[in-house]
């Protein structure tokens, strides 16, 4: 197995130190997974194929995709409890970058420009828990754990943050949100980080599918980062990248989502199964350099094109990526209506913007037989939709409380949308079980 890493040298008088850090560990939690479970990398592959058939075929059934994440805090000590201002920083960098509304886009090279665009995927904090009860969407967990990192980045160890019995936090409800663990991962040398790994990230795995006793060793799903590398480096002083521009993030999230490193993990016989993106040798190792052109290759009939260090899945300068291709937007549309068809917001059109400071509450969920809904605003209407958008039930009326009963729906999930007097409007997925 190859592993891939860039070095950062510096001098301190007398002495030499090579720190190593590690942008992304997401194709060793595969390997890792696969000594575990025979087969997890070919069910990984797998399930890679499912969306990628199903982005050739079929075109996306929503306009906007929009995931609830929530970001769990484990932190040792208050320089690891990172700010609220960073962590939403950091979402409004996803929604640039994803909606490709950054500033940099006038750097992608011409040759690229029509392979490039946005996502429509968008990333909003969490409004209501698992519970149904408001949320900022961040938890925040002190834990005994110095650094769940180790000298050889042992994911038994790593994983733990994810665990709340193992001094980590447990995840919330993996299907219905995307889950961001940030802690500290780096190793300290004479007390300064010596190893350090910025993140890594699980891939989608189409559950009905697996055997059934692997969940046991199953990493849990999600997003893991260095609390260094959490926003850019105006927002984040621990930033231990200068150039940091929240990107780390954006490019675990798209292992989250699917897509993998644009040089396939190996060398010019290997790609990303990606169509549009270049093929390369390897990672371009924290570099900028437009001139590299590793691997022979026609792209899309539009010839042999340069490493695409643009790319958010590769490996280089945060200053120079800025793009996703349409191709792997595809392929992150057809994880989002397959995978992970349960996370993303059902969007009712008008006015669901706009569910900022409502304080309002649905509960229990899951929830046996009766669905309850309190506000201090007053409810003009509520209704509940299957998955397809089916509406199966509503009630009318001007209340600021009131109890549903729902002992003749099916187990499964559905959405309930609330629309308010004043024109605001709220929805959120429940489980009836
Ligand atoms: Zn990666």
């Amino acid at each position: 197995m190859k592993k891939q890493f860039f070095l950062f040298l510096f001098f301190i008088p007398g002495m030499f130190y090579s720190q190593t850090i590690h942008k992304c560990y997401s194709k060793e939690a595969i390997d890792y997974q696969n000594s575990l479970i025979p087969n997890y990398e070919q069910h990984v592959n797998e399930q890679f194929e499912i969306a990628k058939q199903w982005s050739n075929n079929h075109t996306p059934t929503r306009s906007l995709y929009t995931i609830p994440v929530v970001f769990h805090i484990v932190y040792n000590n208050s320089e690891q409890n990172i700010s609220d201002d960073i962590i939403q920083n950091q979402i409004d960098i996803l929604n640039q970058d994803y909606a490709r509304l950054n500033p940099d886009t006038v750097n992608t090279r011409l040759e690229f420009q029509n392979l490039v665009g946005s996502t429509n995927v968008r990333f909003v904090l969490a409004q209501v828990d698992p519970d149904g009860n408001p949320t900022s969407g961040i938890t925040r967990t002190q834990t005994n754990m110095s650094t769940f990192g180790t000298w050889d980045l042992d994911f038994n160890e790593l994983e733990k943050v994810k665990s709340t019995v193992d001094g980590g936090k447990d995840p919330w409800d993996q299907e219905h949100y995307l889950n961001i663990w940030v802690c500290d991962m780096s190793v300290d040398f004479l007390g300064t980080p010596y190893v350090m790994l910025l993140g890594y990230a699980t891939p989608p795995l189409g559950l009905p599918n697996w055997p059934p006793d692997s969940g046991t060793e199953d990493l849990g799903d999600g997003v893991v980062l260095q609390y260094h590398a959490v926003g850019d480096f105006l927002h984040n002083t621990n930033d231990i990248l200068p150039e940091s521009k929240g990107r780390t993030a954006v490019h675990e999230v798209g292992h989250y989502l699917g897509l993998r490193h644009i040089w396939g993990d190996g060398d010019c016989t290997m790609d990303d199964g990606i169509e549009d993106t270049p093929d390369a040798t390897d990672a371009s190792m924290q570099d900028c350099n437009f001139n590299i052109n590793s691997c022979n290759a026609d792209v899309m009939g539009l010839g042999d094109l340069n490493d695409m260090v643009e790319n958010f899945m590769d490996y280089s300068s945060e200053l120079c990526q800025n793009s996703f291709t349409q191709n792997q937007i595809a392929l992150m549309h057809g994880v989002l209506e397959n995978q992970r068809q349960e996370l993303a917001l059902i969007n009712f059109g008008v006015g669901i913007d706009e569910i900022e400071n409502l304080d309002f509450n649905v509960f229990p969920n899951p929830t046996y037989t009766n669905l309850n809904f309190s506000s201090v605003k007053e409810m003009k209407n509520i209704s509940i939709y299957n998955l397809n958008g089916t509406l199966l039930f509503e009630k009318e009326g001007n209340f600021l409380s009131t109890s549903l009963n729902v002992n003749d729906l099916s187990s499964g999930i559905y959405v309930v949308n609330v629309n308010f007097m004043n024109g605001q409007s709220f929805h959120k997925k429940i489980s009836k079980k």
